[in-house]
């Protein structure tokens, strides 16, 4: 205990220059983008190790978070190198006419309201339970239904399986689904959802303030307790004794407990055993990868929501629904967020993105099948369906059976690589960039009214991009 006082003391005394930060994005990443996105965000409260800040829009949030995250952590972390994330909070400049604290009274009286605890002077629990978050917008499969399905369970009679305890990689939808449960109970019960994190910070202020008699009240008086991402508790003996006691309290007056974490309980590191047993003896279910078939059916849910959100106004084809879907494979986080980034891409520019500007859009997160396709394979295995040689194709003749294939290659690799128009022209045995353009839009035409020209070139596209040999 004497440590975590110490550590938050000595942390705490090092504050954040924002001012020297924001100086430090203007230079990292230009003043355009400075001005045009970051310079509104504004610092509202540093933790031991994340930061809270504040923007004007949700479209703001999502953007800066699509796009200029890790580095604002980066330049972040050089004047504090515990943060290792960053929070954000939706604050409305025009609309705030009152004092932050004003506001936050006011939001604390809806938390009264809506059931849901807190402790004054904090605004820990602010926006905690997401309302957009719930079991109707979670998608399942069979990496997830069995996680939803005891989630729902929970919520529908309380104590079934007592704790539950999720776990399963980032961005898998955990905190999706503890959030789905404290939405559908908090209308009948005191419902707390809390992070790991957050409960140790709590701990460490009411004992600083002696307040710790208002924090064993204030966790041990509600019906359920959810606690996201437990594997942040660890190492933390004091806090440990005190959860333990909690938890124990609560269980015996039959409230509720629900736990996440990144791995199942015998795995997790310096955490007492006594715990880790508790945990064992609920029901502990596990959130896999999603398969295919699950992440395209995410990304047209979240399609058709925003497209009723947003009136029709963004048509995101089926051609990049499925190309995100078999390229974003690593979490839903990921696949979510490479969705929001061709959304502001579209309402930014007005224009749905095409496969290749959706190539460059998301560079960051394909940089694997970016290597894949290179313009070199891509005159091979063009040389090789139209059967001509690859001197045939860089050369400077015009016969007909040689033009097409040489438009069909350029414009692939306009569509499947990130390459610039002079670089493609360079490729092509140094052709000018406006012939590159003149191909594109040729191919571009003729896949309009050539149906058969227009399957080829989708085959082509499928090897290329899939090595789906037998296609072709
Ligand atoms: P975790 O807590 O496991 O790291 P999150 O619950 O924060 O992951 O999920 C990351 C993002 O993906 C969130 O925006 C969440 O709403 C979304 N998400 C995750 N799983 C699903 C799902 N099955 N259906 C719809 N959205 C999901
Ligand atoms: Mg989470």
């Amino acid at each position: 205990m004497k440590n975590n006082l110490q550590n938050s003391n000595t942390l705490e005394d090092k504050k954040i220059d924002w001012n020297a930060v924001q100086s430090a994005m203007k230079k990292k990443l230009g003043q355009d983008i400075f001005d045009s996105w970051l310079k509104k965000m504004e610092l509202i409260q540093e933790f031991n190790n994340y930061v809270m800040i504040s923007v004007s829009t949700r479209f703001i949030r999502d953007w800066i978070t699509s796009r200029y995250l890790d580095q604002i952590l980066q330049i972040i972390k050089e004047f504090k190198k515990s943060i290792i994330r960053i929070e954000f909070v939706i604050e409305d400049k025009n609309q705030k006419s009152k004092s932050f604290d004003h506001k936050l009274e006011e939001k604390n009286k809806n938390f009264i309201k809506d059931n849901v605890s807190f402790i004054k002077e904090s605004f820990l629990q602010y926006n905690r339970i997401d309302p957009n978050k719930n079991f109707n917008n979670f998608v399942t499969g069979p990496t997830n239904k069995i996680a939803f399905e005891a989630s729902k369970k929970v919520s529908e009679e309380i104590s079934y399986y007592n704790p539950l305890y999720l776990y399963g990689g980032v961005g898998m939808g955990k905190t999706h689904l503890l959030n789905s449960i404290g939405l559908s109970l908090k209308e009948q019960n005191k419902v707390m959802f809390i992070s790991a994190e957050r409960f140790m910070y709590q701990f460490v202020k009411s004992i600083k303030s002696n307040e710790m008699v208002k924090f064993k009240e204030y966790f041990r008086n509600t019906d359920v307790l959810l606690v996201d991402d437990i594997q942040f508790m660890n190492g933390k003996e004091a806090m440990q004794e005190e959860f333990f006691h909690t938890y124990n309290a609560l269980i015996e007056k039959g409230s509720q407990i629900i736990i996440s974490a990144d791995r199942p309980p015998n795995k997790l590191t310096r955490i007492q055993e006594r715990i880790k047993s508790r945990f064992s003896g609920g029901l502990v279910v596990d959130i896999q990868k999603p398969d295919y078939e699950l992440r395209y059916k995410i990304i047209k849910s979240k399609t058709e929501e925003l497209t009723l959100l947003n009136s029709n106004q963004i048509n995101i084809s089926k051609e990049i629904q499925e190309f995100i879907s078999s390229e974003i494979k690593t979490s839903i986080r990921e696949l979510v967020g490479a969705l929001n980034r061709i959304i502001s891409f579209s309402r930014i520019y007005n224009k749905v993105p095409n496969l290749s500007e959706t190539r460059v859009i998301l560079k960051d997160l394909l940089n694997l099948s970016e290597n894949k396709v290179t313009i070199d394979l891509i005159q091979t295995t063009v040389c090789k369906f139209f059967k001509i040689s690859k001197n045939e194709m860089l050369s400077p003749r015009r016969s007909r059976y040689l033009v097409r294939p040489r438009q069909t290659a350029i414009y692939l690799s306009k569509m499947l690589t990130s390459k610039s128009l002079p670089e493609i022209g360079r490729a092509f045995s140094n052709r000018d960039h406006t012939t590159v353009i003149h191909s594109v839009k040729t191919i571009d035409k003729l896949r309009k009214e050539d149906n058969e020209l227009n399957i080829n070139i989708d085959n082509l596209k499928n090897k290329l991009l899939y090595n789906q040999e037998n296609e072709i």
